[in-house]
């Protein structure tokens, strides 16, 4: 039997970081939604007990580093299940790009099995599970537009934002999530107004969710990669309503309300940057059901 799972990438519209915890996480606050940017997982069963990764990206680790492996591993180790499965991911997401690629493509293992074995389990059961495995996973089982507390891994859903197009410019550069908060200096940031954030969404006022745009992780990796920096500049001067880096970058994304506006900003950021995309905002939380 095969299962295809959809796994589709976030953006954070606003990304605040409260404090540091004593587990080592740190305390965010921020609002994801769903992009219709996505990979594409398939899940076969195998005639022996073991997991495979297949995958024809150079970046993407077919062993246990994969974090698709690390669901699969986990269902089976929590319900003892002796089949085994391969694990075909279709990258479209780029890798290393703050969009939660790895993430999601271990959500969508998890629905995928889910049906595969048959578990029966909710998606608030795998979006537990998913925890285990990243912060980002949570969100990722559900899609949609959440506001996310914890280390990212309590999620609240609201409404989705009006509709929009998003460009998304990827310099050729991955950034590591983990320097990025090892060089955060908490006490020196402007944090977002989230909750603002939180009411512009659920008023559909697009002017004011463009005014609010946030992220305080982008005082460290504007700083680290001046290029990002560059990147955000041309996607304001090529037409962009809103320019924002997404969760730890290097990714910079653009929010366009206007179809006809659309090739201006992906054309002219064509010419600084070989990873272009424009796509639709997602944010209704029945996407992936
Ligand atoms: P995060 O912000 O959670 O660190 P990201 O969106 O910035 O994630 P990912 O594309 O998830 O970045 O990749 C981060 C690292 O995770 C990669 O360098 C890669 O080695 C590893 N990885 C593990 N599983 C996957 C996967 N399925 N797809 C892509 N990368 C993966």
């Amino acid at each position: 039997m095969r299962v295809l799972e959809k796994a589709p990438a976030k953006i954070n519209l606003s990304l605040d970081v409260l404090r540091k915890r004593d587990d080592g996480f740190h305390e965010v606050k921020m609002i994801m939604t769903t992009i219709d940017l996505a990979d594409r997982v398939e899940l076969m069963e195998l005639p022996f007990n073991e997991i495979r990764i297949v995958s024809h990206n150079r970046f993407v680790p077919d062993d246990q580093r994969n974090l698709a492996y690390q669901a699969a591993k986990l269902l089976k180790d929590r319900f003892q299940i002796k089949k085994g499965v391969s694990i075909s991911i279709t990258k479209t997401i780029p890798v290393a790009a703050g969009l939660a690629g790895g993430s999601s493509d271990a959500a969508a293992t998890l629905r995928g099995l889910n049906r595969l074995w048959k578990l029966g389990l909710t998606s608030d059961e795998l979006a537990e599970l998913g925890t285990e495995i990243g912060s980002d996973v949570a969100f990722c089982v559900y899609g949609g537009t959440a506001l996310a507390t914890g280390r990212g891994e309590i999620i609240k859903h609201i409404s989705p934002p009006p509709h929009c197009w998003v460009v998304l410019a990827k310099p050729t550069i991955g950034v590591s999530t983990a320097d990025v908060y090892r060089n955060l200096r908490i006490n020196s940031i402007n944090h977002p107004d989230v909750d603002g954030m939180v009411d512009a969404i659920y008023n559909g006022d697009y002017t004011e969710i463009c005014h609010l745009m946030g992220n305080v992780l982008e005082s460290v990796t504007l700083h680290m990669y001046p290029e990002v920096a560059n990147i955000k500049e041309q996607m304001k001067r090529f037409g962009a309503d809103a320019v924002l880096m997404s969760g730890s970058g290097p990714t910079v994304f653009g929010l366009v309300q206007y179809e006809s506006r659309l090739p201006r900003v992906y054309n002219g950021l064509r010419g600084f940057c070989d990873q272009v995309y424009a796509v639709r905002m997602l944010g209704e939380r029945n996407i992936l059901d």
